[in-house]
């Protein structure tokens, strides 16, 4: 019996038919199957950036998901060994401050309060607890992973390689304690990294204050320096005024001082260089309070200060700001710091202690008022950095940060760099320019749940760093008893014996940046130096129970170590492809990745970004169960990466619309084939030159689209697929129809062969619906996961060209008539093609599919060229001869030239100073399009006009069989009204499947 087809249903339900297909791959463990297949191929090493446990999974990580799955399917279907481990990122203030939340804790105060262990735990769970949402989020989107072998970056084995890698930086000389003013976060109470802050989305709009400030000068009676600042909190600790020395100044006749270029109309009763106020000093603004007691304010000069906005004096406090630090070095100024860590005033500032800096900001206006210090006071709406955290608006502080220089490694990372293949290929420059800038690595976080700093500093002045956990033990004095994981608390009661002295050391407190903790995995995962395999190896400390994932052996890391590729969202240039590199670079010399894919940032429909307060973001399982997961790969595969992509159910409406012409070609063949008794495996028949045309077709899809994953492109495959379609759709099996109708095995077979290949194609884009399908056309009983790739041939570049051009005249041939206003089942004389020559010999085609009874290739005469001025830009050329010029052209008289060109009494005009139309003359319609031209002779005769009547009435017919519920096989009889069509039965008959036609009202009756 003849192998029969499931048939379709009109539209397909995505998200019904992938639950379905879950369920199939489960239940055939068809995942494991293709590990199995591939299991002693040659290898593609995918290293997974670990993604965040810390919520559920949002639409732009489904983005970056998918792509890792779609060019993993894709290696796997030709026949690699991959590792499929996926990874997730799990300790530090991405999960912390989540934590803190959920807890109600709002201080680090309370954090210690509420019990380090029992924090530890806390935020162990909650990873646990995301990462399984996340993972079943994933599968649902059809990523395939090892799921039961993730790696965790706070496993001790994670920690442990990074803490070598750190004793090997402190090897180098490049660990250091810098005594630095940073960026910090007053809630989180931590410094933070430039890496970490340099994103535009870690700025805010914020509304300061803008204060006009007098330091009255002591050398000068009645006189005061001027000073800008927002920052009102930041004058209690003011040292210094900075001056640009060969900037002019000015005395107000009130006896204020300010730069002249910026108050370039005010009056002034005297002017000096800035260099002659050096020196001078003055009455600092709170020189009463304890802390200032001491202090000289001095004026000093600095080139860098600007003259744009401010006063031209700029106030200097060391303890508040990076440069005024770097100033305050250069001229040995003491240095105040104002606040504690959580952004409160430190003891020695009077009233304003135990307050936080927005906090003082009205006292200390109100103090500068009542000694007659305040010039102006308002307010200014600026960028300002936020936390990349926690939003909190970020101040400078000035505290002992542990940081790894970076001059050393500079130049091996961007050597390393350059043997990245970078797509899109312009991000390469974008991190040759972060590596250029950056600057030292700082490294330490005042927190809890993260990776415990190895260092332990020793009275005798040498610093400890442990390399192990083995070392640990080995050196260790105490606390290894309750040594759970090595997280805090139970690390910090380790102490181990001074290296050079003997004598009991500490751990310091801090513990380490999370890009450390990501950075590593391309060691802690693989085994690097590992000397033998240990089976759940990577489960240890906090990852063990969540997870099986062995410590693999160094030969292993040889195999799999460079990653051939690596994807992640574009801001990871300055973190995670940052990380890795330095990290990689200084243990082995070489780049861990040798290509890259990145991508920006999902956006909504209209390009604005997604916020839950602005009722525009989309969960992602939302749309997983409205959209389904097939076209939402489809949304993030067919948009180019490398800018934001649009996302949301309007869009996804039209991805379904479009995958509707491939479905509806399946279901064309699978209901012709059923009709058929259609079988592949013993199709006969004889093979038509379009059938070889759809042969070559596929072989070019094939080509085009395994370049496309060649080079990690996705829209490129979308590309090559969607033109693909059309012309089987719109073209193949248009054109053989009849074929079809008459259960053609030939057509058929090629009919099925090409949605074969399609389906193998387009299956890591969206592997449902073409495993489904692949289930239905091709093998009931394995997967297309399971079918290989199929090959790239030779393909016949001249047919494939003659039948595009073929198309091309086709589709203007149909502009034609439409302009025309002629519907398309009129059947006219003549067509003229001018400039197709390789669509010549489908002549009967081109006739067949505009319905004309003659085609003439030649000169198109039919049409008349009007050219007119583009007066915008021809006004101006021409001036006064434009008048004349408009007459000639408007009458004819030009003469074009090539590319586009005319001369016009005497002028050429260039192809922008006019607009080009070709207007049918009298009689024909006209359509040109890149050098091809048709004109289509719409007279109609009694003869054609009869003709169309027949068409409309065959058209009609058809609707009443399907309105009538017929089968396509079913056979009519008809009646017509129209005594003169009855000469046109049997073309009627043919065509409607009757047995008879006869003269009556018009209907029909099975027959
Ligand atoms: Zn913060
Ligand atoms: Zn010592």
């Amino acid at each position: 019996m003849a192998k029969s087809f499931a048939p379709l249903p009109a539209v397909p339900d995505h998200p019904a038919l992938e639950r379905e297909v879950l369920e199939l791959w489960e239940h055939e463990r068809t995942f494991e199957r293709v590990r199995e297949k591939n299991a002693r191929a040659p290898r593609f090493s995918f290293m997974d950036g670990p993604i965040t446990a810390n919520a559920p999974a949002g639409v732009h990580t489904g983005l970056g998901r998918t792509l890792k799955d779609v060019f993993q399917r894709y290696k796997a279907m030709r026949g690699f060994q991959l590792r499929y481990q996926n990874g997730f990122d799990s300790q530090g203030l991405h999960v912390e401050v989540q934590v803190e939340k959920g807890l109600g804790l709002n201080s680090k105060r309370e954090i210690e309060e509420y019990g380090l262990a029992e924090f530890a735990r806390r935020c162990r769970d909650f990873v646990a607890h995301f990462a399984g949402i996340q993972t079943a989020q994933s599968k649902r989107l059809g990523m395939w992973m090892d799921w039961d072998n993730d790696y965790f970056t706070f496993s001790d084995t994670n920690i442990e390689y990074i803490w070598r890698f750190l004793k090997e930086v402190h090897a180098r000389g490049w660990l250091y304690l810098g005594h630095r003013s940073t960026q910090w976060c007053p809630r989180c109470g931590t410094s933070l990294s430039k890496h970490e802050q340099a994103g535009d989305e870690n700025h805010a709009e914020v509304e300061h204050p803008s204060l006009f400030v007098r330091f009255p000068l002591k050398e000068r009676e009645g006189e005061s320096l001027v000073v800008w600042t927002t920052t009102p909190w930041t004058l209690p600790a003011n040292i210094a005024a900075a001056v640009k020395p060969d900037a002019e100044y000015g005395r107000r006749r009130n006896g204020d001082w300010v730069a002249v270029e910026v108050f370039l109309d005010d009056a002034y009763v005297e002017l000096v260089r800035g260099s002659e106020l050096v020196g001078l000093t003055y009455h600092g603004p709170f020189d009463d309070l304890p802390a200032q007691a001491g202090v000289e304010h001095r004026v000093i000069p600095w080139e860098d200060v600007v003259l744009d906005d401010g006063t031209g004096v700029v106030h200097i406090a060391p303890g508040c700001g990076a440069e005024d630090f770097e100033l305050s070095r250069v001229h040995d100024l003491p240095v105040l710091g104002p606040i504690d860590e959580s952004g409160r005033f430190v003891p020695g500032y009077g009233e304003l202690e135990g307050r936080t800096t927005d906090a003082v900001a009205e006292p200390v206006i109100e103090a500068l008022r009542e000694r007659e210090l305040l010039v102006d006071a308002g307010t200014i709406r600026h960028r300002y950095p936020v936390c990349w955290r926690c939003r909190t608006s970020l101040v400078f502080r000035v505290v002992d940060d542990w940081f790894i220089a970076c001059d050393e490694i500079r130049q091996p990372m961007l050597e390393a760099n350059e043997t990245v293949t970078w797509q899109p290929p312009q991000y390469k420059k974008r991190i040759d320019d972060w590596l250029r800038n950056m600057g030292d690595w700082n490294i330490s976080r005042r927190r809890y749940f993260g990776l415990p700093l190895p260092f332990y500093p020793c009275e005798c002045g040498y610093l400890n760093v442990i390399g192990s956990r083995a070392e640990l033990e080995r050196r260790a004095l105490s606390g290894l008893d309750h040594l759970e994981e090595l997280h805090r608390p139970w690390i910090d009661a380790v102490r181990v014996r001074c290296e050079r002295c003997g004598g009991e050391v500490e751990r310091i407190e801090e513990v380490g940046d999370a890009w450390l903790d990501a950075g590593i995995v391309h060691f802690s995962t693989l085994g690097w130096q590992n000397p033998e395999w240990v089976p759940e190896g990577n489960a240890t400390g906090a990852a063990r129970g969540l997870t099986h994932a062995d410590l693999p052996d160094h030969a292993y890391w040889e195999q799999w170590f460079p990653a051939d590729w690596v994807s992640e969202a574009r801001a990871q240039i300055r973190l995670w492809f940052y990380s890795q590199c330095f990290m990689a670079v200084t243990l082995d010399g070489r780049q861990p990745y040798r290509s890259v894919l990145t991508y920006e940032n999902v956006v909504d429909e209209t390009g604005r970004e997604m916020h839950k307060s602005w009722g525009n973001a989309i969960d992602l399982n939302d749309a997983l169960d409205r959209m389904g997961a097939d076209v939402m790969r489809w949304l993030y595969c067919e948009q180019n990466p490398s800018q934001e992509l649009r996302f949301g159910y309007s869009l996804a409406d039209d991805v379904k619309r479009r995958l509707l012409t491939f479905w509806n070609s399946v279901s064309f063949f699978v209901t012709y084939a059923n009709i058929a008794g259609f079988d592949p495996a013993s199709a006969a028949g004889d093979a038509k030159p379009l059938d070889r045309w759809l042969r070559e077709r596929r072989e070019q899809l094939v080509r085009e689209a395994t370049a496309e994953y060649e080079r990690y492109w996705a829209p490129g495959v979308v590309a090559a697929f969607e033109p693909f379609v059309d012309d089987l759709s719109n073209w193949y099996i248009r054109r053989s129809r009849r074929r079809f109708w008459d259960g053609d095995e030939a057509a058929l077979l090629a009919l099925w062969e090409a949605l074969k290949v399609a389906l193998q194609v387009i299956a890591p884009v969206m592997p449902f619906l073409a495993e489904q399908l692949w289930r239905n056309l091709v093998s009931a009983d394995e997967s297309v996961f399971l079918a290989g790739w199929p090959d790239a041939g030779e393909v016949d570049d001249q047919l494939l060209g003659e039948v595009a051009e073929t198309r091309r005249v086709v589709e203007l041939g149909r502009q034609a008539r439409s302009t025309s206003g002629i519907k398309l089942r009129q059947p006219l004389r003549r067509l003229v093609v001018q400039g197709a020559r390789a669509a010549r010999s489908y002549e009967d085609e081109i006739r067949d599919e505009l319905r004309v009874k003659r085609i003439e290739f030649g000169e198109v005469e039919a049409s008349e060229l009007r050219v007119k001025a583009n007066l915008p830009v021809l006004g101006p050329k021409l001036g006064g001869a434009l008048r004349d010029v408009r007459e000639l052209l408007s009458r004819g008289d030009f003469e074009p030239l090539e590319g586009g060109r005319f001369r016009v009494n005497g002028y050429v005009l260039e192809p922008g100073e006019v607009l080009v139309e070709h207007v049918g003359r009298d009689g024909w319609a006209v359509a040109v399009d890149d050098g091809l031209t048709v004109a289509l002779d719409t007279t109609l005769d009694d003869e054609l006009r009869r003709e169309g009547r027949v068409l409309d009435l065959i058209h009609r017919l058809n609707q009443m069989r399907r309105d009538a519920g017929l089968e396509l096989t079913d056979r009519i009889r008809i009646w017509i009204p129209d005594q003169d069509l009855l000469a046109y039965a049997d073309q009627i008959k043919r065509e409607t499947l009757a047995t008879s036609v006869e003269l009556g009202e018009l209907r029909i009756e099975k027959a």
